[in-house]
């Protein structure tokens, strides 16, 4: 093919309905990246699609940036080198569900509400779990950025929910990892070579995953959502560190004032005054009968006492009292407010790292976001049974005001050192935070992921500009 005008070349691959020239809308994003460049959207509907797609991407030597929503808030769907502009809506197939081994085999274009509306109707004993993103946004990518979800305190980061993928390599090769590689069921990663790492935290620069096989949960029968506001840091972090070790709850984080705030509508000088509290936790607890329920109530009331957190609310009846709080109410829980602020800039620094600098970090985060005139919107939750936590600072800006993208940039930069010098690791990193977190990392380690790039990606062509 390689005489051919590229866009007949797509077009024989995909269709011409499926190549489209005008790639403004994938240019930007809601964040502070700068605006990118590419040459055509191409959007497949199967895997032998993309792998043809890829084979020509190959041939021609053109980058290829992978996307579905787009919303992963560090701008790392912008395409940076031209070329094509992978589209993977259209593929948005639930392959199959194993009942039994409690797995989803899903394409990159299967949305959070799409899945939860058919478990709902097909497996209404089984759930996934959900970010607080929108319910436009792709399972499978959340799953490969190893983003956090509402059941990630009981069971890590999502990358641990991907059980194998099906994925297309640079060269147009299809590869297969995990069980499903080499039996009838994706059970599992264990006790294979654990190559689905390969794709995860990697933002499509190691292939293009075209199927992946992730894990669900059995659905519990009772469930209950409290609020509770929180007046010191550390009693909410107390609290948070023991209700995730009692293994006893299915979500624990916090939300500082601000996000309180935003939620009913706010959003510049924002002032909290001294009777508001400082941050509210939210707590799930489920359970499979009521004694067991009362139980876990009991246990959750005293731990967040203890800590010196009184006021505690049944979610129904704050939403009652007061409707809009039943944004946070619902499951899954979204935050597309924050999508609603003027300007229509979101960002963050996103982090993992060990509770026992949780406090200190938070902290110093809060101030470096004030002394850049931001309010102290922190998220937090712990993670995989408490091993670890997040620490995540929130920013909305203005995109139309050049001064407040460059106060916000420089804010980044920061919390992106700051999190790091307290032993935290961003996730989802941006271009920026990645070539901080590389820039402190041991040797090896680079010298070892320059390797695995170098046999999975040779021409740097697969999502450039990330890593
Ligand atoms: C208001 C708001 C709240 C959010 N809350 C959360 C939250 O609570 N937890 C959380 O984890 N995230 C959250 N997010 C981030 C994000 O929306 C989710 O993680 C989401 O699932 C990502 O899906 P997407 O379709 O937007 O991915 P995209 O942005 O389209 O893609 C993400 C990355 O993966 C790559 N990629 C996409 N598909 C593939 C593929 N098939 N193969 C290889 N690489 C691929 C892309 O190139 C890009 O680098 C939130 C976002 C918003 C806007």
């Amino acid at each position: 093919m390689n005489g051919v005008d590229l866009k007949d070349a797509l077009v024989a691959i995909v269709g011409a309905e499926h190549v489209d020239p005008t790639v403004d809308d994938y240019l930007t994003d809601v964040t502070e990246n700068p605006p990118g460049k590419a040459d055509f959207v191409v959007r497949p509907g199967t895997a032998d699609e993309v792998q043809a797609v890829m084979r020509l991407a190959h041939e021609r030597s053109l980058a290829v940036t992978p996307i579905v929503a787009g919303y992963n808030v560090a701008g790392i769907a912008i395409p940076r080198a031209g070329g094509l502009v992978l589209d993977l809506t259209r593929m948005d197939r639930i392959v199959d569900i194993d009942h039994d081994a409690m797995y989803v085999v899903v394409e990159p274009g299967v949305t959070f509400g799409q899945l939860k509306a058919h478990l709902d109707e097909h497996a209404p004993d089984l759930v996934y779990t959900y970010p607080f993103a929108p319910p436009s946004t792709s399972v499978v990518a959340n799953a490969l950025l190893d983003g956090l979800n509402n059941l990630s305190m009981r069971h890590g980061a999502m990358g641990q929910w991907i059980n194998g993928v099906e994925a297309v390599l640079h060269d147009g090769t299809l590869v297969r990892t995990g069980s499903g590689a080499v039996v009838g069921s994706w059970f599992g990663r264990a006790p294979l070579p654990d190559l689905t790492g390969l794709f995860v935290s990697t933002q499509g620069t190691t292939g293009v995953v075209t199927r992946a096989a992730l894990q669900l949960q059995p659905k519990p029968a009772l469930r209950r959502r409290w609020f509770a506001f929180a007046f010191s840091l550390d009693g909410a972090y107390e609290a948070m560190r023991q209700l995730a070790r009692t293994g006893s709850f299915d979500d624990v984080g916090l939300m500082t004032w601000p996000a309180g705030k935003m939620l009913f509508g706010a959003t510049r000088d924002l002032v909290r005054d001294d009777d508001e509290p400082l941050a509210f936790l939210f707590v799930d607890i489920t359970a499979a009968t009521a004694p067991e329920l009362d139980a876990r109530v009991a246990l959750g009331r005293r731990i967040l006492e203890d800590c010196g957190i009184e006021s505690i609310f049944h979610v129904e009846h704050l939403v009652h009292l007061v409707p809009r709080y039943a944004k946070l109410a619902e499951l899954p829980t979204t935050l597309d407010f924050l999508l609603e602020f003027p300007g229509g800039g979101l960002t963050w620094v996103g982090s993992y790292g060990p509770g026992g600098r949780w406090l200190e970090g938070a902290e110093a985060g809060m101030a470096a976001m004030e002394a850049h005139g931001f309010p102290p919107f922190v998220v937090a939750r712990p993670m995989s049974g408490g091993h670890y936590f997040v620490l995540r600072f929130v920013a909305c800006f203005d995109k139309g005001d050049a001064a407040e993208v460059t106060r916000v940039r420089a804010l980044m930069g920061e919390l992106a050192d700051l999190v790091l010098e307290h032993d935290y690791v961003p996730y989802k990193a941006s271009a920026d935070a990645a070539r901080r977190i590389l820039a402190r990392a041991h040797p090896g380690f680079v010298d070892l992921f320059t390797r695995v790039r170098d046999l999975l990606d040779p021409d740097r062509r697969m999502n450039p500009g990330r890593w």
